[in-house]
């Protein structure tokens, strides 16, 4: 029996653009990579599409009318992403994160939510479900999302000043409306609301401080993601990287800080709060202090590709694997292959690896293809 059951689950196997052994491994939770680092958490992408055009992102002399977006036909349909949640839940994934391109823009998402919501975890809890978002259509969306059974979200905002925040969307988005979606996460119980700012230097800077005045006290976690050299398009430069040390520092001069401790292991964030406790903030250090000795993130591509690391090259096709009529057990035993295998850190190893395994791969998949 096994014999003819294993040359199909090697033809399935390459498909996904790798070699793997035959044996099969079992989801029992105890996965772990070759670095020991367990699987936690898995990002999903839902579309390579957005409204924004932040420069860091999606440039917009790149993601011009000329860009070619992925065909409806090539996404992972909501059931197939929910069956291959549930195969990451049962290796030992809690947190599930919707993101993108912007996750809004995916129609009906709020039926994936609710099949996800459905599913459980290796303790038969639910699973954490958020959803990382520009806001731009958080106010029409977030009571629905609510009611189908998203956790939280997570909003990206680069500063208040609104001509600043038009020029970084390059939309002419307006800060207003993306303060009124924040609202009304709130007010439908998405919260804890986090609200992440990448720093520019130069660009977006003079915003650390009226951002963290406006929302200390507002129960909304601020967080500051240093500006990364993810992707090939963004024309990142280290100067106008911002280290986060310089961030707290700047913030301290008004409103002083106290470390706290890590909420969870793996956390990206670094948690400060105001010493008169009216909040905290995160800084999430990506370039200067590599939290790769730790990372238990996996990323599913919008079509269905699984990458390790963010600053991957490449992503292994578990649609190729679902589509040709994999059972649950042998998705089970790909992940957990494709995981035991990994021994990405580029964090730790940027600045003295060109190319290479681990190391900064020649060509790097975007941001906005498996989200952030
Ligand atoms: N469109 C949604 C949004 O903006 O929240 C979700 C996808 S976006 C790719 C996820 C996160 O990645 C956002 O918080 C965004 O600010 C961040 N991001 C994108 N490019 C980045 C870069 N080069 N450096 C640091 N963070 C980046
Ligand atoms: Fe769109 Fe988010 Fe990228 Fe900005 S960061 S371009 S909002 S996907
Ligand atoms: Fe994880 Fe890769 Fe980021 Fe390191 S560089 S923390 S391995 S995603």
């Amino acid at each position: 029996m096994a014999e003819r059951v294993i040359p199909l689950i090697d033809q399935r196997l390459a498909a996904l653009g790798a070699t793997l052994p035959a044996l099969p491994i079992a989801a029992n939770g105890l996965l772990a990579d070759s670095l020991g680092r367990p699987l936690r958490d898995l990002r999903i992408s839902v579309t390579d599409r957005c409204n924004f055009r932040c420069s860091y992102c999606m440039p917009k002399e790149v993601f011009d009318k000329d860009h070619q977006y992925l065909p409806h036909a090539s996404l992972l349909s909501f059931e197939e992403i929910t069956r291959l949640a549930r195969q990451f839940l049962a290796h030992g994934v809690r947190k599930i994160r919707l993101t993108g391109g912007e996750p809004l823009l995916r129609k009906n998402l709020e039926i994936l939510v609710e099949q996800l919501a459905a599913l459980r975890t290796m303790d038969g809890t639910p699973p954490e479900l958020t959803l990382t978002t520009n806001g731009s259509l958080l106010a029409r969306k977030a009571q629905a999302l609510k009611a189908a059974g998203l956790q939280r979200v997570t909003v990206s905002l680069d500063g208040l000043d609104d001509a600043i925040f038009r020029r970084m969307n390059d939309v002419d988005f307006p800060v207003a409306d993306v303060l009124e979606g924040i609202a009304a996460a709130r007010a439908a119980g998405l919260g804890p609301i986090k609200v992440n700012m990448v720093v520019k230097r130069g660009t977006n800077d003079d915003q650390i401080l009226p951002m963290a005045r406006h929302f200390r006290g507002s129960g909304v976690v601020l967080r500051f993601i240093e500006y990364m050299d993810v992707g090939a398009t963004n024309g990142w430069r280290m100067d106008e990287v911002m280290p986060s040390a310089e961030v707290r520092a700047r913030i301290a001069t008004e409103l002083p800080l106290l470390q706290l401790d890590p909420s969870a292991p793996g956390e990206t964030a670094e948690r400060w709060g105001y010493a008169d406790g009216s909040g905290e903030i995160g800084l999430i250090s990506s370039v200067t202090q590599a939290f790769c000795g730790d990372c238990n993130r996996a990323r599913l591509s919008t079509e269905g590709r699984l990458y390790l690391c963010l600053f991957a090259g490449n992503g292994y096709d578990l649609r190729a694997l679902l589509r040709g009529g994999a059972g649950d057990a042998e998705l089970a035993s790909a992940v957990g292959h494709i995981w035991q295998g990994r021994g990405d850190r580029y964090s730790q190893l940027r600045g003295t690896l060109a190319a290479g395994p681990g190391g900064a791969p020649k060509r790097r998949v975007e941001m906005s293809y498996i989200g952030g």
